[in-house]
């Protein structure tokens, strides 16, 4: 459940309801119906799960403030003095990870082993980046001139904005906050608002381990709490993951300002190369698990299966079974593979994803975007919501459930549907001959970057693909999902620009000082 800390901001180590108003406990509120206040909301039941305090340009102000404040005194800690702070986060994260691997399932809609994984992926990142305090940080090396020492010295930015979504709601935070902060950094973050009971508790975590006031603000709201971050000039680094539409305008923006930086991992197009040479068992599974997990709303996901004439016939048939039954349901419950889509606009989105396949010429394979009511989980009947236009909407009143969408389509460089992400359960199958230099070229004829897959036994092909496929996550014989902290995390293309996560983000939210020392009384 909520506790009684919060829905507000917390900003300068105190909870506020924003404009430095102080809050008190739950019981003793009421919300202001002003516009200040939104809803968190279940997408499995449409309920709302509770409501939080929007934030204003004020809010973000008052943060920015306290993260300046601060900056100074936390810098000066020492690299593992900073990391114990996030040494108690790591533990808080293990000691609540069914509570907040349920509240992911609750707030996003993932089933829940998944919600429990983004919180295992949390506490991963965490522990790299603290464990990363005990690393060196810089770079020895020899100097022209035998009696200079030279060496690469880190430094923090200042203060890092972090704007995160929803899709991995306490995941990419950490992926974005633990490596600012043990580099020294104070950070102001706005989480996602489908998510800001997730991040209600992060900073409720925070809070609990201590952290000095000022060091790490969170202020919840909309894309203008977002955008009022990413514009103050008391911003060093913007750290970003989210869509290409909003990365880029924020990408454009950031980048144009001296001094300013701003790294933002975005969406994708992505693709699995199934080879003639594919061990199809592997194909069918990493396909399905690529297309349709996280209903297809992973920045990772597969919307295009590229696949050999010579295994075709029999890939499809097999994966095409398997996307009529998979289970699609409570997030919750045991059995559910699928949970819903995260809310009433995005199941808007994903027909028109499936209505332009159509208008370019797709054969549909499987059409389940309107589930049957029976199909709707069992504890959450109520009936189908009628569009505004009559029509019958897969966006029940009760939850907003979509199922699979699968076509086939003859290649062409330039349809729509094979060029823009849906983010949902939406996949295409092409049907390709020739040799692996074919396949790569249909698979990189997409905008973006982001991840793909290949399945093959032959070595060479793997080998192939790994260097051409313009990708910045690839993956052989393995469903086109998961990360591990220690590699670097992003894409090429429309995908990323600079590394906002994992590994790389270092990069982000340091600078770089080369030093030289004199040791001798002559100067060379
Ligand atoms: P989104 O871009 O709509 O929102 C992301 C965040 O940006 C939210 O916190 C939002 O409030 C904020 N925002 C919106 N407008 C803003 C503005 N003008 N200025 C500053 N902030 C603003 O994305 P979403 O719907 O939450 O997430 C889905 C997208 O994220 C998909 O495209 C998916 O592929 C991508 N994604 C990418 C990765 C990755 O690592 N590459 C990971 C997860 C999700």
């Amino acid at each position: 459940q909520l506790t009684e800390r919060g829905h507000g901001h917390y900003i300068g180590g105190e909870w506020t309801d924003g404009n430095g108003a102080e809050r008190g406990p739950a019981s003793d509120r009421t919300e202001p119906d002003d516009g200040r206040t939104f809803e968190s909301e279940n997408p499995a039941t449409g309920e709302p799960l509770a409501t939080f305090q929007r934030g204003m340009a004020a809010d973000v102000d008052a943060a920015l403030e306290a993260a300046e404040s601060a900056a100074e005194e936390w810098r000066s800690l020492s690299y593992i003095d900073r990391a114990e702070y996030l040494w108690e986060i790591y533990h808080e994260l293990r000691d609540r990870h069914e509570e907040l691997g349920e509240i992911v399932s609750k707030e996003c809609g993932k089933e829940l082993s998944e919600g429990k994984a983004d919180v295992t992926e949390a506490w991963h990142m965490v522990e790299w980046a603290a464990g990363n305090a005990r690393h060196p940080h810089g770079d020895v090396v020899p100097s022209e001139i035998g009696s200079k020492d030279a060496y690469m010295r880190r430094k923090p930015r200042g203060v890092v904005g972090c704007i995160t979504p929803w899709n991995f709601p306490v995941a990419i935070p950490f992926w974005h906050m633990a490596i600012a902060l043990v580099e020294g950094n104070t950070v102001v973050w706005k989480p996602a608002e489908q998510t800001p009971w997730c991040g209600q508790i992060i900073a409720e975590m925070f809070e609990d381990a201590g952290i000095p006031d000022g060091v790490f603000n969170m202020v919840q709201g909309f894309g203008d709490a977002g955008a009022a971050i990413t514009d103050d000039e008391r911003v060093d680094t913007v750290l970003f993951t989210g869509s290409a539409e909003v990365g880029h305008e924020i990408g454009n923006k950031v980048g144009g300002e001296p001094g300013k930086l701003a790294a933002c991992e975005m969406g994708g197009k992505n693709g699995i190369v199934i080879t003639e040479e594919a061990d199809l068992d592997i194909a069918v599974h990493a396909a399905i698990m690529s297309s349709f997990k996280t209903t297809g709303q992973r920045c990772v996901s597969s919307e295009r299966l590229i696949v050999h004439e010579n295994v075709y016939d029999e890939f499809k048939e097999r994966f095409v079974d398997i996307a009529e039954d998979i289970s699609v349901g409570d997030p919750l419950a045991e059995d559910t593979f699928m949970g819903p889509a995260i809310e009433a606009d995005h199941v808007e989105k994903i027909r028109r994803h499936n209505d332009l396949a159509r208008e370019e010429g797709a054969t549909v394979l499987v059409d389940r975007f309107e589930l049957e009511e029976s199909e709707i989980p069992d504890g959450h009947e109520g009936g189908a919501a009628t569009a505004a236009d009559g029509e019958r909407s897969a966006s029940y009143a009760n939850g907003h459930w979509v199922g699979p969408f699968v076509y086939e389509i003859e290649y062409e460089s330039d349809l729509r549907c094979l060029n823009e992400e849906c983010f949902g359960p939406h996949v295409a199958l092409i049907e390709y001959s020739g040799d692996i230099e074919d396949a790569v070229e249909i698979h990189n004829d997409t905008p973006y970057g982001l991840a793909g897959a290949i399945i093959s036994e032959d070595y060479r092909q793997l080998n192939y693909f790994r260097d051409r496929a313009e990708i910045g996550l690839a993956y052989a014989n393995l469903p086109c999902i998961g990360a591990e902290v220690q590699l670097p995390f992003g894409g090429v293309k429309k995908s990323g620009n600079g590394y906002p996560s994992a590994r790389e983000a270092i990069e982000a939210v340091t600078e770089r000082t080369a030093w030289t020392m004199n040791n001798s009384r002559e100067i060379e």
